[in-house]
């Protein structure tokens, strides 16, 4: 049976990090805080926003919540950014996404100041997890390499299979496994026999948002399984790509859902907001 990653326990232990360098910053006469900006009524997304207030509460942060309504234009967002970039008590931004159809998500998270972009989307951030000279880590594959390090489970020279080639994730999530010397395939839904390309991962990353993707006969035997998909099954139960049972019964390791990538991500935008905090005190 395989090694079960309890993304819950790595993630509170990151957060107790965080939370000890806060004290040392808060001690100096510091105050660090994350805003969080959420636009329109969208349950899950005020599910996330009420989350990540918690974790900043749990780490010392404070917390700014600006909640706008669903018709709020890009001009007043914008607007808000602009004030956010400028105001010293305010170390990180966040905009929760998805936004509202008539406000474009790239004009505003390219106006986010690089500085406070902990959710690490700012061209600018891209541009340097590219090169490998980065401070914000892009939260859910950041996460991920928090969890395999905590589990003693070594990148360089492994195989590493990512599905899944979204801004978001997956196109970050190769990078940082190529940056720890993986050897690193990305599938996605043009793949020819994606089932040929995951059976020879050593670790294989899922990210693809579909219930069930993830079979056993699509697994090496002993390897790796990392299930970033949050979805919602038949009953309505949060679950991941991965077929959990059946491929946990060949996998060497692998991440639950709920409670493995899931709780990461969040504890990697805590400490990004620390990186923040931690730069403007300099
Ligand atoms: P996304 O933007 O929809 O990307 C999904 C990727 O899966 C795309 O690259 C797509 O390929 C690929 N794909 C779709 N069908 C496929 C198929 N049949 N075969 C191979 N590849 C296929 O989603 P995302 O934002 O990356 O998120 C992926 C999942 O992770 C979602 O369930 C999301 O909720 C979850 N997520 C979880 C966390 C967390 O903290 N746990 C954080 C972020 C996201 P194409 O590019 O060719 O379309």
């Amino acid at each position: 049976m395989a090694q079960i990653i309890d993304g819950k326990k790595i993630a509170a232990n990151v957060k107790a990090e965080v939370r000890a360098e806060v004290e040392k910053l808060r001690a100096a006469g510091k105050n660090p805080g994350l805003a969080v900006v959420l636009v329109g009524n969208n349950p899950a997304s005020r599910v996330y926003v009420s989350n990540k207030e918690k974790d900043c509460a749990e780490c010392g942060f404070r917390s700014y919540e600006y909640a706008l309504p669903e018709e709020t234009t890009e001009a007043e967002l914008l607007e808000l950014i602009d004030r956010l970039n400028a105001d010293s008590s305010v170390n990180g931004i966040l905009v929760q996404l998805p936004l509202p159809k008539q406000i474009c998500e790239q004009t505003v998270l390219h106006a986010i100041s690089p500085a406070k972009d902990v959710d690490a989307f700012h061209p600018e951030n891209v541009g340097r997890i590219m090169i490998g000279d980065f401070q914000f880590l892009p939260c859910t594959p950041a996460g991920v390499i928090e969890m395999l390090d905590a589990s003693g489970i070594e990148i360089a020279g492994k195989h590493c299979v990512v599905i899944g080639r979204s801004n978001i994730v997956g196109k970050p999530m190769a990078m940082l496994l190529l940056h720890r010397s993986g050897t690193v395939t990305i599938c996605h839904s043009r793949t020819k026999d994606l089932a040929a390309q995951t059976r020879q991962a050593d670790i294989l990353v899922a990210a693809v948002g579909k219930a069930g993707f993830v079979t056993a006969d699509m697994v090496k035997e002993g390897a790796v399984v990392i299930d970033v998909g949050m979805n919602r099954d038949a009953a309505g139960k949060l679950c991941g790509d991965v077929c959990y049972e059946e491929v946990a019964a060949k996998a060497s390791a692998i991440t639950p859902v709920p409670g493995g990538v899931g709780p990461m991500t969040r504890a990697i935008l805590m400490r990004n907001t620390l990186t923040a905090a931690r730069n403007a005190a300099e």
